[in-house]
């Protein structure tokens, strides 16, 4: 076993507090005694750490104390709430840095895509210290004489954040930051491929919260495998709503026992993501923009660009410098700055995409590039393919979580909408043209039907002023901007009567 003087990545793992073994649960204090968890990292395949998870024994201690710390919690006036997660927002600056670092050595990423991941959690932290003076309800006018109706917002209690490997810790943030200012407390279970840095931001969050005496269990942590510590979380009533994100099937099993008792539920699932290259869009614009999109976290964003439909006029020359660009493509060790693209998550996943090529090629698709195993350290490289298909292929309408990259022709721009709109996910969408009644029908009722649809921008890198999510098998969720913080409360409708009598609404009379 490793110890802390000869680990590897000692420089990364150590200001962060991950010790070589580590316990994976957390209410005011740490605990585990469940199974131990080897973590691997995708970058070079060492071991960086053990995880010990929580048994289901400590899974309700843990959850009984977050459920108490938000019965006070929900007192602190929320600008007072707001000034911790400012004061968490500065924490997180300060650790920016080796946070991005432990992001891309734990999943893959790219060191500056680990860094933006950081920088969207401050962001998101800025944006709900504001949000804290503006959790505003509504006062409408009443039907009945001297009568107040309003409405206002309340803490809704715990808050279940179940996370994905891709985006380990800016997920947990957009539902954090809202959710404390909310008046909420967290219970956050991450993927086990991705729990240091859960078990980092959750010190973090600890040390924040202790130092404006607050109960630290106000953010707890909850380390296990998903079918037990999941489950557990779906069906405990103590979880007023569950943020879920992860893949389509798993959203389907979780929302169905949330559903069950009729708990709160945010799905933030699946995507299969598409841009529309117009014949009269700007192909420089198109290629960089497609070209992050579908290389950036080697493929693995819910928002990562899966199918690109263009015109036939274009198609042959947009393929070829799209091609060239992806000759281009530096793979490697995704904390080394020359390197355009990282690994894999883990050899799974590389299965999962070499298998995905083969059935996309039988089933008629032609690989222009790439696609192939690289021979690197951990054994999680391969290339970005480019496949040319066409949107009667099944596998075009599934999610490979991988860098595959359709490429599809069309002549009108309702036939693009329609491919474009031919799938059962429905998270982010894009189309490149300088023609204003494009863009407009794109956008508008007849156009995209994603919960994302840009403009002359890929479908990746939303921003978090936005609400984010997305339609039909992605879930419907929405996290992060905009009004999204309502999921995160309860609504309240108020009567207020100083008539000095009694009068009903609808004008019914009751005489007695
Ligand atoms: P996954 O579905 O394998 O796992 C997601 C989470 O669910 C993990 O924490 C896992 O442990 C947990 N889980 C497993 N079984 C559970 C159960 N019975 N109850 C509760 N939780 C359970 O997904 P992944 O491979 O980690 O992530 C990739 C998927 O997530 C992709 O489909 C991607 O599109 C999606 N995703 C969506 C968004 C979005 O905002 N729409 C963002 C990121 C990722």
């Amino acid at each position: 076993m490793a110890t802390m003087t000869d680990r590897k990545h000692e420089d990364v793992l150590r200001p962060l507090g991950i010790e070589a073994r580590n316990l994976g649960g957390f209410a005011g204090e740490w605990m585990g005694s469940g199974k131990v968890q080897p973590v691997i990292s995708p970058v070079d395949g060492e071991e960086l750490a053990t995880v010990v998870n929580v048994t289901k024994d400590e899974f309700d201690a843990i959850l009984g104390r977050c459920h108490e710390a938000w019965k006070s919690w929900r007192l602190v006036p929320a600008p007072k709430r707001g000034e911790v997660v400012k004061d968490l927002g500065n924490e997180l600056r300060e650790h920016k840095e080796a946070l991005g670092r432990l992001v891309s050595l734990e999943m893959g990423k790219c060191l500056r895509e680990g860094l933006g991941e950081v920088q969207e959690m401050i962001d998101i932290c800025d944006f709900a210290v504001g949000l804290s003076r503006q959790l505003y309800g509504l006062t409408m006018p009443s039907e009945r004489r001297r009568h107040r109706l309003q409405e206002q917002w309340h803490p809704l209690g715990v808050v279940g954040v179940i996370t994905a490997f891709n985006f380990p810790v800016a997920v947990w943030s957009w539902n954090a930051a809202l959710a404390l200012v909310c008046g909420d407390t967290l219970l956050w279970k991450p993927s086990s491929k991705t729990p240091l840095t859960a078990l980092a931001v959750t010190r973090i969050a600890q040390r924040v919260l202790a130092r404006h005496g607050f109960d630290p269990a106000i953010c707890s942590l909850s380390i296990g495998r998903g079918s037990d510590i999941g489950d557990l979380i779906n069906t405990d009533p103590r979880v007023a709503l569950v943020s879920y994100t992860g893949s389509v099937p798993g959203g389907r099993h979780v929302g169905k026992l949330v559903q069950e008792r009729f708990g709160r539920l945010i799905l933030e699932l699946g995507g299969n993501n598409a841009v529309i290259v117009s014949d009269k869009g700007d192909l420089d614009i198109a290629l960089r923009a497609i070209y992050f999109g579908a290389i950036g976290t080697s493929g693995q964003r819910c928002t990562s660009t899966r199918r690109v439909i263009v015109h036939t006029s274009v198609y042959e020359a947009f393929v070829a410098q799209l091609t060239a660009l992806y000759a281009k493509t530096t793979l490697g060790d995704p904390l080394d700055p020359a390197n355009l693209m990282g690994p894999l998550v883990d050899q799974e996943a590389v299965k999962t995409m070499l298998a995905a090529i083969e059935t996309a090629k039988e089933q008629g698709g032609k690989v222009v590039c790439g696609g192939e195993k690289v021979d690197l350290p951990g054994g999680c490289y391969v290339t970005p393919c480019l496949m040319e298909a066409n949107s009667e292929m099944p596998i075009v309408a599934e999610e490979t979580f991988a860098p595959v990259l359709y490429l599809i022709r069309y002549r009108t721009l309702e036939e693009a909408i329609a491919i474009q709109n031919g799938v059962p996910q429905g998270l982010s969408s894009a189309i490149i043209t300088n023609d204003q009644a494009e863009s407009e029908l794109f956008l508008s009722v007849e156009g995209s039907d994603c919960g994302i649809a840009n403009v002359n921008t890929g479908t990746s890198g939303a921003e978090i002023g936005g609400a984010f999510g997305g339609e039909k098998e992605t879930g419907g969720g929405r996290e992060s901007g905009s009004d999204a913080w309502k999921a995160y409360m309860r609504r309240q409708t108020n009567a207020l009567n100083f008539s000095g009598g009694i009068e009903l609404a609808q004008g019914i009379t009751l005489d007695i």
